[in-house]
């Protein structure tokens, strides 16, 4: 357009110089001839001038000439002046009809001009569109983007296509699509299928394996769209391929570290629960599952506070909003112990540790939670035991001194009775009423020291029988248990530990306390028998042997001392600074109390065995028969 418009103006400067000197030439022509033509067509020699004006500059020197023609004309012009009037209106009229033509040639010139001009300028902004598509197609170097015709046959093809498949753009133009496909697809027919399918459909998206130049596989995302052309005639098929082999490699790899993942979550005793920054639960493992009684299907969605018993359950989302606010952690990054409220409103003790992660600009919280129930409730039956036990320890001690007490005044105060009852009969044969006082006195004296020996004797009677609440209880769980307290430290020691009872003794018929602290005693003696970190084991045997079970507690330590291997069962006999040795004696009262007997020799192996034997339940008895 502006090109059009300084065509013009550049064209209309010579106009006027037209006009004014084609007007000059018929003025000087007219007087020239003026006297041939006299008062003749005063006119006639201006209008060419005007012609050529108007034709050469258009309208305004057109007018120009045809004002100036006009002027000179009638300047020139002599004779009648109707005559002169009529020829002037004339020339005037077909002047102005000449410049009309010219305008309206002119406008047809300016519309030829502008329609070629839009029709230059749409034939370039096609190429340009067209360079820039083929740019766009070749750049695409990730896609395979061609065309097929109607036939299959590839008709464009990109730089993509031959960096993916490997045929340049001249080895394909022209070849049967079918050349992509594995030799089992081109002998099912694959590709004209696919090709009708996309007929039928309008476009085919696939996942499948193509063929590349050089004979490999691999596994293409492939779309082929059928075209039509504005009349819709289906002119071909446009395809689209992409080597999604890497991906999907990459995504098998993702799949199955998840999977791994997730088969180790689902294994490690911890369950674990993930949360949002909300506190939403976005994962409830297997083992959560279990402990918390609510199924994963539950749970996904709801806040965590449905795992909280009061007042945790309303508090959590403000320590949720602290920590994010603050960024002050308490709980994140740490372990500690809380209560968890199981699906029926039990709750139970846990051990949870909570890890942050950032991921996908989205912030998690996992929770590794450990139920402690077991744990706490085998420390408090190991703390119950032990109490247990030490209480039973001081009665037994307090037993086995009143027997050794016992014991120890039975003898003096047999001594002191008969003495006096000797005395007394020596007073036989005195009469008088002091020696019948005497002998009197000495009467009361020596029942009174019968009386003493009695209670003594009474004592020893109730000490030796004790006072057991016997039960049928099977030896391995009592061994087992005694072991929990026994074993406690051989680890640490580097003492090897080890409780081997048959099966076939079964149970036995004991007070199981008393005989946990015999098993207990016995085991104790023997890791202290043995040298610190110098290694060492110690063996817990029991076998059956007739109506008995036998039980053995061997060590590989130093063996017994000389001097106290003789009198091991007594009281107060110990090798030990701290010792009290009454462990012993209290172990053997036990022992006898339930109708067995203890007693200790050299172990195989250089070291210590102690022995008992205690009654086996008879299950018969216990049936009634
Ligand atoms: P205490 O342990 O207080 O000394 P005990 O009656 O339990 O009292 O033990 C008495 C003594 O028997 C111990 O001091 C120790 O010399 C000896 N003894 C007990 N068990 C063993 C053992 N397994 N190996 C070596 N000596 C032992």
């Amino acid at each position: 357009m502006r090109w059009g418009t300084v065509a013009l103006w550049q064209g209309r400067w010579p106009g006027y110089g037209v006009a004014v000197g084609s007007v000059a030439i018929a003025a000087a022509l007219r007087n020239a001839l003026d006297p041939l033509l006299g008062d003749r067509g005063p006119f006639i020699l201006f209008f060419p001038a005007v012609v050529a004006a108007a034709g050469v500059g258009g309208i305004g020197p057109g007018l120009v000439a045809t004002v100036l023609a006009s002027g000179i004309g009638w300047a020139m012009a002599g004779g009648p002046a109707p005559l002169l009037l009529s020829h002037g209106l004339l020339f005037l009229v077909s002047a102005l009809g000449v410049v009309g033509l010219a305008v309206l040639l002119e406008r047809w010139r300016l519309r030829a001009i502008t329609s070629e001009t839009a029709s230059e300028s749409a034939a370039r902004e096609a190429e340009r569109v067209a360079s820039e598509l083929a740019l766009l197609i070749d750049g695409a170097t990730n896609y395979a983007i061609y065309m097929l015709d109607t036939a299959g046959r590839v008709t464009i093809w990109n730089d993509g296509a031959q960096r993916i498949k490997g045929w340049t753009e001249r080895e394909v133009l022209g070849r049967h699509f079918s050349i992509f496909y594995p030799s089992d697809e081109v002998a099912a027919s694959k590709p004209d299928a696919d090709l009708a399918r996309a007929v039928l459909e309008g476009r085919v998206e696939e996942e499948s394996w193509r063929v590349r130049k050089d004979g490999t596989e691999f596994l293409a995302s492939v779309t082929i769209t059928a075209l039509s052309d504005p009349q819709g005639r289906h002119v071909g098929f446009g395809k689209v391929v992409r080597d999604v082999t890497d991906q999907r490699a990459a995504e098998a790899v993702i799949e199955a570290s998840e999977r791994q993942l997730r088969s180790i979550l689902a294994t490690v005793p911890d369950a674990m629960i993930v949360i949002d920054d909300t506190g939403i639960i976005s994962s409830f493992s297997a083992t959560a599952e279990q402990l918390f009684g609510w199924d994963e299907a539950e749970v996904i969605g709801k806040k965590i506070e449905l795992l909280m018993p009061q007042p945790d359950r309303d508090r959590h989302d403000s320590y949720l909003a602290r920590y994010l606010a603050t960024g002050e952690r308490r709980i994140v990054g740490t372990t500690r112990r809380v209560i968890g409220a199981r699906k029926d409103g039990s709750t139970f003790p846990l051990e949870l540790s909570i890890g942050e992660a950032i991921g996908g600009g989205q912030r998690m919280f996992t929770g590794f939670i450990r139920d402690l129930s077991e744990k706490e409730a085998a420390e408090e039956r190991v703390r119950s035991l032990q109490s247990e036990l030490t209480h039973a320890s001081r009665l037994t001690a307090m037993g086995t001194m009143a027997s050794t007490l016992a014991h120890e005044l039975n003898q003096p105060i047999a001594a002191v009775a008969n003495y006096v009852e000797a005395s007394r009969d020596l007073l036989d044969g005195f009469d008088d009423d002091t020696v019948a006082l005497l002998r009197e006195a000495l009467g009361e004296a020596a029942s009174e020291a019968f009386r003493a020996g009695n209670i003594v004797r009474r004592l020893r009677a109730f000490v030796a029988r004790g006072e057991v609440e016997k039960a049928v209880e099977p030896l391995v769980d009592l061994a087992r248990e005694a072991a929990i307290l026994g074993f406690a430290g051989a680890a640490e020691r580097g003492v090897a530990t080890g409780i081997a009872i048959d099966e076939d003794v079964g149970a036995v018929l004991v007070d199981r306390v008393q005989i946990q602290q015999v098993l207990v005693n016995l085991m104790r003696n023997a890791i202290e028998a043995m040298t610190p970190g110098g290694g060492g084991t110690l063996q817990v045997r029991g076998r059956s042997e007739g109506a008995l079970a036998h039980l053995v507690v061997a060590d590989s330590g130093p063996g017994l001392a000389p001097d106290v291997a003789g009198r091991l069962f007594e009281a107060f006999a110990t090798t030990k600074r701290e010792g009290m040795g009454l462990g012993l004696s209290i172990c053997r009262t036990i022992v006898e109390a339930h109708g067995g007997r203890i007693w200790a020799g050299a172990g195989a192996d250089g070291g210590t065995e102690f022995h008992f034997t205690l009654p086996k339940a008879n299950m018969e008895d216990d049936d009634g028969r």
